[in-house]
This record gives structure tokens, sequence and C-alpha cells, in this order.
């Protein structure tokens, strides 16, 4: 198990735990499943600290040789445009499901219950029922001590720079 691995599961429950927190006395909360605009406009490419890799890379490998030659090729669109916002390649096109859900880095999970002391919220959608007075009650996560558990999880990289990588020395091994 990767050095890092405690300290993100703790991250991970004690997000769990916020977000149960905030569901608990929002039953209706947007985000559920079906809903992906999040995934759909990524302000960039997704950046992942070392034990999140780690964790995603298990999620990748138990994925089936299509999904796996779909996300490659997603990747790289990616890594060659200069576009943005992005889609998240690891998103599920035609279902809009996330395919490394179990896997998934810190900032998808922390995203719609989480705010930014600079920057607020996240979420427009979540925003706009805020300006409406529909969730006034609610005790938002702080991301920015989010973020400084992160600086502890190891280096940080682009998604796609981590994906290269791993296809690659995946690649080397592959019998003839
Ligand atoms: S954060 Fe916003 S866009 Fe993402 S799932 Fe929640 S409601 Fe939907
Ligand atoms: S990893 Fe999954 S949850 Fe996160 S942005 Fe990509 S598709 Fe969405």
């Amino acid at each position: 198990m990767p050095a890092d691995r405690p300290a993100l599961v703790q991250l991970h429950s004690d997000i769990d735990f916020r977000v149960a927190d905030i569901r608990a006395v929002h039953p209706d909360w947007l985000c559920a499943k079906g809903c992906a605009t999040c995934c759909r406009r990524l302000a960039d490419v997704p950046q992942l600290t070392a034990a999140e890799w780690a964790l995603l890379q298990e999620g990748l490998a138990a994925l089936s040789p299509q999904h796996l030659q779909d996300i490659t090729a997603a990747m790289a669109t990616l890594g060659a445009s200069p576009a943005r916002p992005v889609t998240c390649p690891l998103l599920d096109p035609t279902t809009d499901a996330c395919l490394v859900y179990v896997h998934r880095p810190v900032a998808c999970r922390s995203y719609g219950f989480y705010a930014q002391r600079d920057k607020g919220l996240y979420c427009h959608d979540i925003e706009a029922h805020v300006a409406e007075g529909r969730l006034d009650d609610v005790v938002w996560g702080n991301h920015d001590a989010i973020d400084q558990r992160l600086a502890k999880l190891g280096e940080s990289r682009a998604l796609t720079t981590w994906f290269a990588e791993w296809r690659q020395t995946k690649d080397n091994v592959a019998p003839c």
C-alpha cells in the first residue's frame, strides 16, 4: 500500500462526513447520479497528487479493454488541445457516469459541498440555488483546508501526464 494511502483514506472519510451532514439537511441535494455537468466543464486538466493517482490506477486497471481504449483516446485528445473548459476523459459519455467512481480524485468528492475562501463555491448550479436563498443553512466544507492536506500527499501532476506514463509502462511490459 502506498505510504500516503492512510492519509488519503482519512481525507475521504472527512469529506464523506461533511457530505453526509449536508445531505441529511438537504436530501434533495443537486449532486446526484445523472448530473455530470461539472465533469463536462472542468476549468483545466485535473491535477492529482501521487496518492490520488495511486488509487486511481487501481480503478483504471479494473476497467474493460474497450473502456481503456476510449480513455486513452480521450486523454490524447485532451493533451493535444488548448481548449478550455474540458470534459473529463474518465466520464462515460454514453451514461454520464464516472468510470472510476470508487477511485475518483479528492476534487470530485468535495466539489459541490466545499467552498474556497477566495473563490467561493465552484458549482454554478448550486451557486444559483444559494442566490435564491434555498441553501441558507448549509455549513460548507472548507476547501482551503483540503488543499493543505492534499499538498502533503506527494507531488501533483496533470492527469494526462500520470496516465501517459502509466500507459507507457503497461505497453512496455505487455506480452508480444
Ligand atoms: S457539483 Fe454541480 S454539476 Fe456537479 S454533480 Fe453537483 S450539482 Fe451537478
Ligand atoms: S474522475 Fe469521475 S467524477 Fe471526477 S471529473 Fe472525471 S468523470 Fe467526473
